[in-house]
C-alpha cells in the first residue's frame, strides 16, 4: 500500500515494489483514465495485481477503509508506505488556517490513521514494513513553511515510537528525509516561493532549492523508490526507528 501514488515519489515506489514483486495498493487523485491508464501498465509490466484506491488522506473513515479493502482484495497489508503529502508556501501571519489543517490531516495524520489500522495485520503476521516520505524539513526548516515542516518532524516522532512498539514483533518503521526531488510537488511551490522572495523561477530554483543541497543535483523518485525496496528486504531488518537522510548533504551542514 502506497498513499498519494498517482504522482511523482509515490508513482516510483509503488512501481519499484511492483518491479519486485509484490501486488500493490495504489492511492491518490487524478484524472481517471489517465490513473487507469498508470494502475493498467503495474499490472502488465510488472505481472501483479494493482488497486486504485480514491481514498482521501484527510478523511480517517477513508484511510481505515482502504486499508479493509487492501486486506480483501490480497489478503493483507505486508509492507505500508506513507507518502501523501502536499505543501503550501506563506509567510505565518498570512497562512490560511485551513491550509493548516489539511497539511498536518495529509502529511502527519494520515500515518497515523493508516498505521492504526494496518499494524494489527502485521502484528498478527509477524512481519511488515512501515515506511514515510518524510523530508529533509523533519529534520531543519525553511522559512515561509510553518505546517510543512511541523508536520515532517511530527512523522519523524511518530516513527520513532510505532518503530519501538513494534520492535519485538518483526515490524520496522522508519522515514526517509529526502531533499528537493524534482516532482509536480516542488515544481508547483516555485511561484509562491518567487512571490514571497521576489525572486525569479531560476533564483528559486538555484538559490533556494539547489542551494541547501551540497550536490547541487536534485534527488530523483527512483533513488527514494530504491531505498523504500532496501527497507523491506530481510538485510535492513535490524533498521528501525531511523530517519534515513537522502539530501545530498543538505542536513549535515
Ligand atoms: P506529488 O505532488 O508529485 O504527489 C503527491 C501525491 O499525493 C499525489 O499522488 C496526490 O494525488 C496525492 N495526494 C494529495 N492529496 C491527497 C489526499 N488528500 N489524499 C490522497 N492522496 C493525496 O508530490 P511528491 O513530491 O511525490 O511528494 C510525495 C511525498 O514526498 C510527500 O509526502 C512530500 O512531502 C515528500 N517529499 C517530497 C520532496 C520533493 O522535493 N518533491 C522532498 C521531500 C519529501
Amino acid at each position: 500500500m502506497v498513499t498519494g501514488s498517482t504522482s511523482g515519489i509515490g508513482l516510483a515506489i509503488a512501481r519499484a515494489l511492483a518491479a519486485e514483486g509484490a501486488n500493490v495498493v495504489i492511492n491518490g487523485f487524478g484524472e481517471a483514465g489517465e490513473i487507469e491508464s498508470l494502475r493498467a501498465d503495474i499490472e502488465t509490466r510488472f505481472g501483479v495485481r494493482a488497486h486504485h484506491s480514491p481514498a482521501d488522506m484527510t478523511r480517517p473513515d477513508q484511510i481505515t477503509a482502504m486499508i479493509a479493502e487492501a486486506r480483501d482484495a490480497f489478503g493483507g497489508v505486508d509492507i505500508l508506505v506513507n507518502n501523501a503529502g502536499v505543501q503550501f508556501v506563506a509567510r505565518i501571519e498570512d497562512f490560511p488556517a485551513e491550509k493548516w489543517d489539511q497539511i498536518i490531516a495529509i502529511n502527519l495524520s494520515a500515518a497515523f490513521h493508516a498505521m492504526r489500522a494496518a499494524v494489527p495485520g502485521m502484528k498478527a503476521a509477524a512481519w511488515g514494513r512501515i515506511i514515510s516520505t518524510a523530508s529533509a524539513h523533519s529534520l531543519v526548516a525553511s522559512p515561509f513553511k510553518s505546517a510543512y515542516v511541523a508536520a515532517k518532524h511530527g512523522i519523524a516522532g511518530l516513527t520513532k515510537t510505532v518503530a519501538l512498539e513494534l520492535a519485538a514483533h518483526g515490524v520496522t518503521v522508519n522515514c526517509i528525509s529526502p531533499g528537493y526531488v524534482w516532482t509536480p510537488l516542488v515544481e508547483n511551490q516555485i511561484p509562491a516561493t518567487m512571490a514571497a522572495r521576489g525572486f525569479t523561477r531560476d533564483q528559486v530554483i538555484n538559490d533556494v532549492l539547489l542551494a541547501a543541497q551540497p550536490t547541487k543535483q536534485f534527488v530523483t523518485p527512483e533513488e527514494v523508490a530504491a531505498f523504500v525496496v532496501y527497507l523491506t528486504s530481510d538485510a535492513a531488518k535490524q533498521i528501525t526507528g531511523a530517519n534515513l537522510s537522502m539530501d545530498g548533504g543538505w542536513t549535515a551542514a
